[in-house]
């Protein structure tokens, strides 16, 4: 994996993969105007997808990106039955040692030594993971947090009754200070070098996460997209809010692209671990 070595410094990105998901096709990719409806209704199922989160091995800390999914989601009654989404749309494949705590060990990590946890956003297979790391600060938009909660938190697919009681996040402290074309960011790191920036879409308070190892942009993309080839098509998914903003998001991060040279990462990606493997940067179309 990736690592730097400039100075005393050396940063490593893991690749997890907390199990697998499969999802209807008109999720992954929008099919006409986009919409629940039609996801329900699809009978298109996409293959097994990986369910990545990401371990930043940093010089300040250990950094978690997105927690995976949970093998509890196997147990009938953990999705709310009500819930048509997880009745009709969504299948998980997640056993206990796929858990991100069994494979962090397994990597020789800690979960209790884990310095931050940043979530890019609250679906369940980004946070089925939350309870590994109840000494960790968690890092997540305020807004993606408040929409969420309760009821109308469930009704958008949200588990907020799953989360452990403890789980109190810290909202990023995002600066008005552009990263690229990217109009906020916050810094993670002293140095700079672990950056958040917001790509609402998916959902709409949605944040991806930029790590810079010698010169080469790592992009914890979450679910800006499902696949590289999505977002170089500029395809928004079905369950974006708006998928206009989810397209402005896609082009700024082709637009970071094409001036840094950016290793794409998105979370249900299956050639994701490859391109973070063998250094494959992005090469936007013209
Ligand atoms: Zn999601």
């Amino acid at each position: 994996m990736p690592q730097s070595k400039e100075g005393n410094a050396i940063t490593t990105i893991h690749p997890i993969q907390t199990g697998s998901v499969r999802i209807k096709a008109a999720q992954r990719r929008i099919e006409g105007s986009g919409g629940l409806g039609k996801i329900l209704l699809s009978r298109t199922w996409t293959d097994w997808l990986p369910i990545y989160a990401w371990v930043i091995e940093h010089a300040q800390g250990l950094i978690i990106v997105d927690t995976g999914e949970t093998a509890r989601t196997s147990e009938s009654g953990y999705f709310p039955r009500w819930q048509p989404y997880f009745r009709l749309a969504v299948r998980m494949n997640v056993s206990l040692e796929q858990e991100i705590g069994p494979q962090l060990r397994k990597l020789g990590f800690k979960p209790e030594g884990v310095w931050k946890v940043i979530l890019t956003h609250l679906h369940t297979d980004h946070a089925g993971g939350i309870h590994h790391f109840p000494y960790s600060e968690f890092l997540l938009s305020a807004n993606e947090y408040r929409n969420a909660q309760g009821m109308a938190g469930m009704l958008q697919g949200y588990l907020p009754h799953r989360w452990p009681d403890w789980f109190a996040p810290k909202s990023i402290p995002f600066e008005p200070r552009a990263f690229g074309p990217f109009e906020e960011s916050y810094s993670v790191t002293e140095a700079g070098d672990v950056v958040i920036v917001p790509t609402p879409g998916h959902t709409s308070n949605h944040v991806s996460v930029i790590v810079k190892i010698d010169g080469i942009s790592y992009f914890l993309a979450g679910d800006t997209s499902y696949s590289e080839e999505l977002l170089l098509d500029r395809q928004p998914d079905g369950v974006s809010p708006s998928p206009e903003v989810a397209v402005q998001t896609i082009d700024r991060i082709l637009r970071y692209s094409e001036a840094e040279p950016t290793i794409y990462l998105p979370s249900h990606d299956p050639l994701s671990e490859e391109r973070l493997k063998h250094l494959r940067t992005l090469t936007p179309a013209d």
